[in-house]
C-alpha cells in the first residue's frame, strides 16, 4: 500500500506547491492565525473528513479513520508565521508587509494537507487512525503546543510523528537523533537603571551603557567557563540598547536575549549564574536593575524507539537518499511537548534550494518545494511501519 500511496502523493504535488504558495502569500503571525486556520478547516470540510476547530487556540484537528484496526497516531504540522519583511523577488513573496513564512511552516501546511487527501483514497484498507494535527503558534512561547494537549487531543493519540522542512540540509536527506535533538530555549530581559548626564562630565553620572556592556562581556564567560565545555549551552543578547545622543551619558540600559540548553541541571547553573553576574556588575557600579528570566519551550528530546523507526521507514521514500542520525541543533521546538507526553520522533526533511543557503528565519528564506512529497511520504511511511509493529 505504501508505494501506491507515494504515487498518490506525486499525483497531488501540483496542488501542494499551489497551496503551500497561496499561504506563503498569506502569512501570519503567531496567536493570529485566524484567516489560515480556516483555510485548513475549509480544506477537510471539502475532503469530507471529520475536523474541530478551534482547539486550544486556533488549531484544527482532523482525523481519518482507517477500515482497519490498528493505533491512533497523530501527525503535526505547524502553520504561523514571522514578524519578517520578506526580501525575495519571486511572484509568491508575501503579500503581507512584516509578516513572512520565513521557516517552512506554509510548507508543513501543504505537506500534511496533501497527505490527507492522497489517504483519504486508501481509507478503507488503512490500519488506525490517522490524526491531522494542525498547530498554531509555534514560533511564540508559550505556543500553541501545550493549550492543544491541554484542551485533549492527545487523549487517545499512541504516538506522534512531526517533519520540519530543513533549508541548510540537502534535499532527499532525513534527519533525526534518537535522543535530545532540539535545544531548550528561554528568553531574558534585564533594564538597568543607571544616571544620566552630560556626555563631558562623566563623574556626575552612573553610565548605563557602560555597565550594560560589561554585563554583555561577562555574559559570555558563562557557557566557556562554567558550563562542561562536552555540554551544549548558548546564551546570546540579541538586543542591546542604550543611549540617545552623542554627547549624553546614557541613563538606562535595556538587553534582552536567550539561554538555549539541553539539561534541565544547565539551565539552573545558567539561571544561577546569570543572576550572580548581573547583580555583581549592577552592585560595583553602584546602579539598580530589574532582571526577568522566561523559561520557554523545553528541550525536544525524541524516543529513540520511534526515531529508528523513522530512518528505518524513510529507506521505503522514494526521492530519500540518505537517512541519518544526526547532532541535535540548538533551535527550539515547542513539539517538545507531545515528547513529554507519548513516543514519538521529530525529524528534518533536507529541503536546501539549489545553493541558495539562507537559514530558517531570514528574509531570504526558501526551500526546495520537491522536499514536501518526501516529507509526506516519509510521515505516512513512519505511520504505517508503526501500525506493523504494534499490532
Ligand atoms: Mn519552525
Amino acid at each position: 500500500m505504501l508505494k501506491e500511496i507515494q504515487q498518490a502523493i506525486d499525483d497531488l504535488y501540483p496542488e501542494m506547491v499551489e497551496r503551500r504558495r497561496y499561504l506563503h502569500q498569506h502569512p501570519e503571525l503567531s496567536f493570529q492565525e485566524y484567516k489560515t486556520a480556516k483555510y485548513i478547516a475549509d480544506f477537510y470540510e471539502e475532503l469530507g473528513l471529520p475536523y474541530e476547530t478551534n482547539v486550544g487556540g486556533n488549531g484544527v484537528v482532523a482525523r481519518l479513520k482507517g477500515g482497519k484496526p490498528g493505533k491512533t497516531i497523530a501527525l503535526r504540522a505547524d502553520f504561523d508565521a514571522l514578524p519578517i519583511q520578506d526580501a525575495k523577488d519571486v511572484p509568491y513573496k508575501s503579500q503581507v508587509p512584516n509578516v513572512m513564512h520565513a521557516c517552512g511552516h506554509d510548507g508543513h501546511t501543504a505537506t500534511l494537507m496533501m497527505l490527507a487527501k492522497a489517504l483519504k483514497k486508501f481509507q478503507e484498507e488503512m490500519p488506525g487512525t490517522v490524526v491531522f494535527l494542525h498547530q498554531h503558534a509555534e514560533e511564540y512561547a508559550p505556543g500553541g503546543a501545550k493549550p492543544m494537549i491541554e484542551a485533549g487531543i492527545l487523549d487517545d493519540v499512541d504516538a506522534v510523528f512531526g517533519n520540519h522542512l530543513w533549508a541548510t540540509t540537502p534535499l532527499g536527506t532525513i534527519q533525526t537523533s534518537t535522543g535530545a535533538f532540539m535545544a531548550g530555549a528561554d528568553r531574558f530581559e534585564l533594564t538597568i537603571q543607571g544616571q544620566g548626564g552630560h556626555g563631558g562630565y562623566p563623574h556626575e553620572t552612573k553610565d548605563a551603557l557602560v555597565i550594560g556592556s560589561q554585563v554583555v562581556a561577562q555574559l559570555q564567560t558563562i557557557v566557556s567557563r562554567n558550563i562542561d565545555p562536552l555540554d551544549a549551552a548558548v546564551i546570546t543578547v540579541g538586543k542591546f540598547t542604550a543611549g540617545n545622543a552623542f554627547n549624553v551619558i546614557a541613563d538606562t540600559a535595556e538587553l534582552i536575549g536567550t539561554v538555549r540548553y539541553f539539561k534541565s541541571e544547565t539551565q539552573e547553573q545558567i539561571i544561577k549564574k546569570m543572576k550572580q553576574v548581573v547583580k555583581g556588575i549592577c552592585e560595583a557600579n553602584g546602579v539598580s536593575f530589574e532582571f526577568h528570566y522566561e523559561k520557554g519551550y523545553p528541550p525536544l528530546v525524541n524516543h529513540a524507539e520511534e526515531a529508528t523507526l523513522v530512518l528505518k521507514a524513510a529507506e521505503n521514500v522514494t526521492g530519500v537518499e540518505n537517512a541519518e542520525e544526526t547532532m541535535p541543533v540548538m533551535g527550539g521546538e515547542d513539539f517538545a511537548y507531545y515528547m513529554l507526553e507519548k513516543p514519538g520522533a521529530f525529524f528534518f526533511t533536507g529541503a536546501e534550494k539549489d545553493g541558495n543557503h539562507y537559514p530558517h528565519h531570514h528574509p531570504h528564506f526558501d526551500f526546495d518545494e520537491r522536499a514536501m512529497p518526501i516529507a509526506a511520504k516519509t510521515l505516512i511511511s513512519a505511520y504505517l511501519a508503526y501500525q506493523k509493529e504494534h499490532k
